[in-house]
């Protein structure tokens, strides 16, 4: 069966491949299956596969324009030695929860998890489709899918790729991995302003037809890394999949057992991977989304209205810094009954006024996820506490989804076994763990903090840190948000 993608927003439809490389449809809305397939396999055997064999059993039933030896080579091209551990995604059980680590990847953070694959499956998608022209990458990011972006496509040939960043929204580590990186088809840009208007501009190149028309002159066509991208998606289901079948084979729940997972979210991509996880047939019982701060998220299940009229707030989980969650139109096209004109006319709201609200009956099918936020305080305790009983040290980032899930379990006495999604490696945000761990830390330069985690954490510096040490800078510019497509214009020489 030839699965087909949607547009959020209209009747276009495309193939798998063909929504690989468009990233966004031609209307501004975001492809979705149009149906979900179910598991074409038993948990059990799930529970004997590797990460690989996981893989391509969720991929092949979305992407079924790809032939089994195309997606075979991209998934072994993928989940390769890039990751310090061959299980990939290890679950790590601390203080009653199972911690899935999602950043044993070339960059420490969860987006290594769908871009390591993404470059292969879109230049595997260009040559099905007879694309001649070079594939543009271009990407807003918080911090983490820039460099995850830039390691999956540097040097990949037929491709570029451009990367624009809040300068003074991102943690010091997460920069200077990505103002180091190497390959001449890399660009990155600094701007002076927050991810939003990062995401904004970027989708607003997307939509320019002018510029498509002078992209295509020169032989140059867009595409997307963000996790609007269903290529990103996709190979994020798997892990929600494979958790669960290493659950079973441990022994730690029996067969057809509910499991819930808590995701620390921004552009909920990584829950809504787990929401279709769950729709394939994986017995996910609540789908708890944390946020920090920035609660809009946490606001909107609580009250259908989605506003994002409010300050924009820097906090110790920066890629969770996220006013618009792309991702979630995905989920409000799904609750409006797949009915594109009201999710486009909801979207249309939220681009004009910032704010939209959905009917009761549309909440009705959200009853699935949970929301809650944790302030700052609430997630450096978390740190600090899962250390102090257990030693073992999480980010800041699942120190969100932590304290969420501390909150979930305190109002429901709910003791169902849970997955908590761990999307960074402390290394990555090394200034905030430590301080969390002790305030005695914040004396020590960005390095010395490193040096320190190891030491207390018993876990080597990860090859990504390690190698920014003395690394030239290399990409320098810094533009005003309306100089973003100068920045492109000039790269590309158009
Ligand atoms: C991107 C990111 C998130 C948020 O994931 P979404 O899919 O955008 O919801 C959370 N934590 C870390 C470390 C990330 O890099």
């Amino acid at each position: 069966m030839n699965l087909l993608y949607k547009s959020t927003r209209s009747e276009e439809t495309v193939t798998a491949s063909q929504a690989i490389l468009k990233g966004l449809s031609g209307d501004g809305g975001l492809f979705v299956p149009v149906e979900i397939p179910r598991l074409s396999v038993s948990l059990e055997e799930i529970s004997q596969m590797d990460y690989a064999q996981t893989a391509y059993t969720v991929m092949k039933s979305f992407l079924t324009d790809f032939t089994e030896e195309e997606l075979k080579g991209c998934i072994a091209k993928a989940y390769d030695s890039k990751f310090d551990t061959a299980e990939i995604a290890p679950l790590v059980k601390a203080d009653e929860a199972y911690y899935l680590e999602l950043f044993h990847g070339a960059t420490i953070a969860f987006k290594d998890m769908a871009l390591s694959i993404l470059p292969h499956l879109m230049t595997t998608a260009a040559k099905k489709n007879q694309v001649e022209n070079e594939i543009v990458i271009l990407t807003a990011t918080s911090g983490d899918t820039g460099k995850a972006a830039l390691c999956g496509f540097a040097d990949v040939p037929g491709t570029r790729i451009i990367v624009f960043y809040p300068k003074n929204g991102v943690s010091p580590i997460q920069e200077k991995q990505m103002v180091t990186q190497k390959g001449a088809n890399t660009l990155v840009v600094g701007i002076h302003g927050n991810f939003d208007d990062a995401q904004s501009g970027v989708k607003k190149m997307f939509g320019d037809p002018k510029l498509a028309g002078d992209l295509a002159e020169k032989g140059f066509q867009f595409s997307s890394a963000n996790s609007i991208n269903i290529g990103r998606l996709v190979p994020q289901i798997v892990y929600y999949v494979y958790a669960y079948g290493k659950l079973l084979a441990n022994g730690e729940i029996a067969k057809g057992e509910t499991i819930h997972v808590v995701v620390p979210t921004g552009n909920f991509g990584n829950i809504l991977a787990a929401y279709y996880a769950k729709e394939m047939g994986i017995p996910i019982g609540r789908l708890i989304c944390a946020s920090n701060d920035n609660k809009v998220l946490y606001d909107f299940f609580q009250s259908g209205r989605y506003d994002r009229n409010r300050e924009f707030l820097l906090t110790s989980s920066p890629s969770m810094d996220i006013l618009i969650s792309s991702n979630l139109e995905r989920l409000i096209y799904r609750i409006a009954g797949e009915d594109e004109a009201v999710n486009a006319r909801l979207m249309k709201e939220l681009t004009e006024k910032g704010v939209y609200e959905i009917t009761p009956e549309m909440g009705k099918r959200l009853g699935d996820f949970y929301g809650n936020y944790a302030t700052e305080q609430e997630a450096a305790q978390a740190i600090h506490q899962l250390y102090t009983s257990t030693g073992y040290v999480m980010d800041t980032h699942t120190a969100v989804a932590a304290a969420v899930y501390e909150k979930y379990r305190g109002e429901t006495g709910d003791e169902t076994k849970t997955v908590i999604v761990s999307t960074a490696s402390p290394f990555k945000f090394t200034r905030n763990v430590m301080k969390a761990i002790d305030e005695k830390y914040d004396a020590m330069s960005d390095f010395q903090l490193v040096d320190a985690l190891s030491e207390l954490s018993g876990v080597d510096v990860p090859w990504a840190i390690e190698e920014i040490r003395t690394a030239p800078v290399l990409h320098k510019t810094v533009v005003e948000v309306s100089q973003m497509e100068d920045a492109v214009r000039n790269f590309l020489g158009i």
